[in-house]
């Protein structure tokens, strides 16, 4: 008889580049799971993403004679279960940085173990198993240049596995219905712009790529900050969900024979700073809530729920931070320039804790990354790794002015300032009155006024971070 594995799928939502589906293939026949655990405690968005990607991948294995198994509940009590109910000899898994998703591992290493069952992980959603990166005198890097550095001297990434044209399975599994998730919101339903922006799957992510060599690759550098334009690769969701293998990404972007070698280099970086972030988070198992610099636990954060909606809804009256909430909101996804801006201004301008905005953007963000998303903030707000000085606060009209100098962003998701000339896109309270009413604009009325005075806000950052010490 053959050997049998169960592959349990995590983040690694895909058939090519799959190192744990190779091995198992490699052995006998082999299941395919999903498990819907309640304690990833993913955002709306996520979900929504997560039934997509699913359902491509339900597809793509039944095209090779398998099925996709979907389960939901606990992880520790249905993997082991499931493993001995089809005679499987391993499990075999993608490792995972998440530290919910580490303890799962753990007690599910031992409950397979009790049983006699092997389970093997495999490196799969990042170019390096955290533990491998160290500091010459053997300690964890707490800065992204020579992090970035070791990276690209110690990273091979490994030859392409195909996509397996045929997978033995084996009959009669159960399986849930994706349907029964329930996870699409249906009243309201929200995801219209995502339906629109986003193909889940890794059909979608191969044609992202693709797209991004051909049309992004060369002038990544120039254009990646600019977010009017779609100078970006739009790759985040899908190496999120391990839709495209980050060795697949490296492998075909290194071998694009580029005019000027500036737009490779930037992006290869750009990957780096996504390892780096998962090697924070699994040296900083709280960098979610806690700050990585002790003293910003003291910060005189605002409790101010009223300007903590005004900045998610997209309404604060700063027209490059309502364009980026609003594109949060409709597609999912917003620039990561605009990422900076808009979390600069609710936790400097505004003085709300840094968690309120992550947690808002985990809600919010199909690429909802536990890593990413936290080493982000943290960055922003200046208690982080590496981070920028809390001080150096970003003045929301000069980056409008700089990276949107025509509006082109401003004017597509804040269409009410359309008509606005450029002059008086980025700060329409300084406008001559005549200006707004030519443009059909009532502050007040047709936009808001700002929440709050830039200036002001400046200074009563400045003096609450002060009161913290100077070391910060
Ligand atoms: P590209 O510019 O094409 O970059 C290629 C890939 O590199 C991205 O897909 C991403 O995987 C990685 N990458 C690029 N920049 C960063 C970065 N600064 N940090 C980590 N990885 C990076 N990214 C997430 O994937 N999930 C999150 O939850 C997330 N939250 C963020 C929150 C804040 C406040 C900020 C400032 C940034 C956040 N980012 C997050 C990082 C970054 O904004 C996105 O990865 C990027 O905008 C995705 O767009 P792209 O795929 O077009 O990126």
């Amino acid at each position: 008889m053959m050997a049998r594995s169960l592959v349990w799928l995590r983040n690694d939502l895909r058939l090519a580049d799959n190192p744990a589906l190779a091995a198992a293939l490699d052995a006998g026949a082999v299941v395919l799971v999903f498990v819907l655990d309640p304690a990833a405690q993913w955002g709306g968005a996520a979900l929504w993403w997560l039934h997509r990607s699913l359902a491509a991948l339900g597809q793509d294995c039944a095209a090779r004679g398998a099925k996709l198994v979907l389960r939901r509940g606990d992880s520790v009590a249905i993997i082991p279960e499931l493993a001995a109910s089809i005679g499987a000899t391993t499990v075999h898994a993608g490792r995972a940085h998440e530290p919910w998703l580490r303890q799962v591992d753990r007690d599910v290493a031992a409950a397979l173990k009790a049983r006699g069952i092997g389970f093997e992980r495999h490196r799969s959603a990042l170019m390096f198993g955290a533990e491998q990166i160290r500091t010459k005198s053997d300690g964890v890097y707490g800065v992204y240049t020579p992090f970035s550095r070791a990276c690209f001297e110690a990273f091979a990434p490994r030859a392409a596995i195909a996509a397996p044209k045929r997978i033995p399975g084996i009959a009669d599994v159960a399986s849930d219905a994706l349907e029964d998730w329930h996870l699409l919101p249906r009243a309201p339903d929200w995801a219209g712009g995502l339906r629109d922006t986003w193909q889940p799957g890794e059909a979608g992510a191969q044609e992202r790529l693709a797209h991004f060599l051909r049309d992004g690759l060369d002038d990544y550098d120039r254009r990646r900050n600019l977010p009017g334009e779609t100078g970006t690769s739009m790759l985040s969701p899908h190496l999120h969900w391990g839709e495209i293998a980050i060795d697949a990404v490296w492998r075909a972007a290194d071998a694009v024979v580029t005019k000027r070698p500036d737009g490779k280099h930037t992006f290869l970086k750009e990957l780096i700073w996504r390892e780096f972030a998962a090697y924070l988070l699994w040296h900083n198992e709280t960098l979610d809530e806690v700050p990585m610099k002790d003293q910003f636990a003291a910060m005189p954060w605002r409790d101010a729920p009223d300007d903590l909606r005004a900045w998610q809804r997209g309404v604060t009256g700063i027209p490059i931070v309502d364009a980026g909430m609003r594109q949060l909101w409709r597609t999912g996804w917003m620039h990561n320039r605009v990422r900076m801006i808009t979390a600069s201004f609710l936790v400097k301008h505004l003085l709300i804790p840094w968690q309120a905005g992550e947690a808002w953007f985990w809600d919010c963000l199909v690429d909802a990354d536990a890593a990413s998303n936290a080493a982000s903030w943290q960055w922003v707000a200046g208690c982080g790794a590496d981070a920028a000085p809390y001080f150096r606060i970003f003045n929301p009209v000069l980056q409008g002015e700089k990276f949107d100098p025509d509006g082109a962003y401003v004017r597509r998701f804040v269409p009410e300032l359309a008509r606005l000339p450029d002059r008086a896109l980025h700060a329409p309270w300084d406008a001559p009155e005549a200006v707004l009413r030519s443009a059909g604009v009532t502050l007040g009325k047709t936009y808001p006024r700002p929440v709050i005075d830039l200036k002001a806000g400046r200074e009563r950052a400045l003096a609450a971070f002060k009161t913290i010490g100077k070391s910060a």
